[in-house]
């Protein structure tokens, strides 16, 4: 039976709204996700019913917060295969739990040690290597991949016995890429790098299995894949983890202080410091729980089919430029030359629909383009087929309306 996205879609409340009297097409699902109404309601009910500090257990309601934030990482632990559960480090996204690794790594480098990332990276994965590179006098190095995801050059030379750290992502947020992930990782081990796969542009669309991966450090945003803004998960190896010096220090994370010295305390709070995101936890968790439920072929077929469906349209009128791969991909990355991407996501917006305009916080991606910027169209689940030529048809009135004839 073919995927109806209407059941799903009436659990997000916020879609069914109009925007300048026409219905709101929301296809900006790679920036992040709307949400559903399971996980609104695991955090409504979080603070109408259990709101409390956790781990300091010296009454009931810390009792039942401290049980669900646990329960919560349990959920995610398993969500993405994580052998246990305190190989989940609660952070605030993607970007926090890049910083942690790059800081926390620091001791392991020196001058001349190589931190080698892809050339389709958001800047995320990359300004914190820049930056670690800056402070160790290390070498950051980028292997050229090309926009459908192949090598550029011979990638041997870039998989050196220098090379200690190997980071990389598995999607591209630009341009919906995948990268040749399990090639990398080989060779980053067998060169005895650490290696960190930055997920955020693949779990709400993959399933994701960190012990099938074997990297020593996943990371991901619970925004993207229809939870809270705020939250997100670093995991990690138990050595992995172990080798990191936290970043952030203060309470939760030590098990003795002393003015002379402090005792950490065991992971996963070692790296856990101050007072956690804790409905955030339980709205992730329920993310994890909405996806779960669901059949994921089926969702990834629908979304790459929205995908392939708004690229055949594209490429069959012309004059634009498609950056994004035909198939296997959740969204469309396209410029129409002559015309600024700014009016054309201006003209769309006044039509409600609501898409991505600029450089997707991939500088370096956008040259080796060769264009400033590029629109794009993401999917989710609950988008439809109406949407996404309601999509292609006011494109289209916008070329002609801003176009040189
Ligand atoms: N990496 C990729 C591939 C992304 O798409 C994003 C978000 N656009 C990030 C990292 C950063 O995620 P966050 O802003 O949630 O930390």
């Amino acid at each position: 039976m073919a995927f109806d996205p209407s059941l799903l879609r009436s659990q997000f409340p916020i879609l069914s709204q109009q925007v300048n009297s026409h219905p709101l097409t929301y296809l900006d699902n790679a920036a992040t996700t709307q949400k559903p109404a399971c996980v609104l309601k695991a955090v409504h009910d979080y603070y109408c019913t259990s709101n409390a500090n956790v781990h300091r257990g010296a009454h009931f309601l810390s009792d039942k917060a401290t049980n669900q934030f646990e329960q919560a990482r349990e959920v995610v632990q398993d969500f993405i295969n994580a052998p246990l559960k305190s190989h989940i480090i609660w952070t605030k996204g993607t970007t926090e739990s890049i910083n942690m690794v790059a800081y926390g790594l620091e001791h392991i480098l020196k001058q001349g040690d190589e931190i080698l990332i892809t050339s389709l990276e958001h800047h995320a994965n990359l300004v914190p290597w820049q930056q670690l590179a800056f402070r160790t006098g290390a070498r950051l190095r980028v292997l050229p991949l090309t926009s459908a995801g192949e090598w550029q050059e011979e990638f041997a030379s870039y998989f050196t016995n220098r090379t200690r750290i190997f980071a990389a992502t598995q999607v591209s947020n630009a341009i919906g890429t995948h990268t040749p992930l399990k090639e990398m990782l080989l060779r980053a081990k067998q060169q005895g790098a650490f290696t960190l796969v930055d997920g955020a542009q693949a779990v709400a669309h993959y399933p994701v299995d960190v012990e099938e991966l074997d990297c020593d450090f996943y990371v991901f945003s619970g925004h993207k894949m229809y939870g809270p803004t705020g939250i997100g998960a670093l995991y990690g190896k138990q050595h992995a983890l172990e080798v990191l010096i936290p970043y952030q220090t203060g309470g939760e994370m030590v098990l003795k202080v002393a003015y002379q010295a402090t005792e950490f305390n065991v992971l996963p709070y070692r790296l856990e410091a101050g007072t956690p995101n804790i409905e955030g936890a339980i709205g992730l968790a329920a993310a994890s729980e909405f996806l779960n439920k669901q059949d994921r072929n089926a969702l990834l077929e629908w979304e790459q089919k929205l995908a392939n469906h708004v690229y055949t349209r594209l490429k069959k009128a012309g004059g634009i430029e498609i950056y994004s791969p035909e198939k296997h991909t959740t969204l469309v990355s396209f410029s129409v030359p002559n015309i600024h991407l700014i009016d054309l996501n201006g003209y769309l917006d006044g039509q409600g629909i609501g898409i991505r305009s600029g450089s997707h916080c991939t500088h370096p991606l956008m040259e080796q383009l060769g264009v400033h910027g590029t629109l794009r169209a993401s999917f989710a689940c609950y988008n439809t087929l109406e949407e996404a030529d309601r999509f292609c048809d006011a494109l289209f009135d916008a070329m002609e309306l801003l176009g040189d004839e």
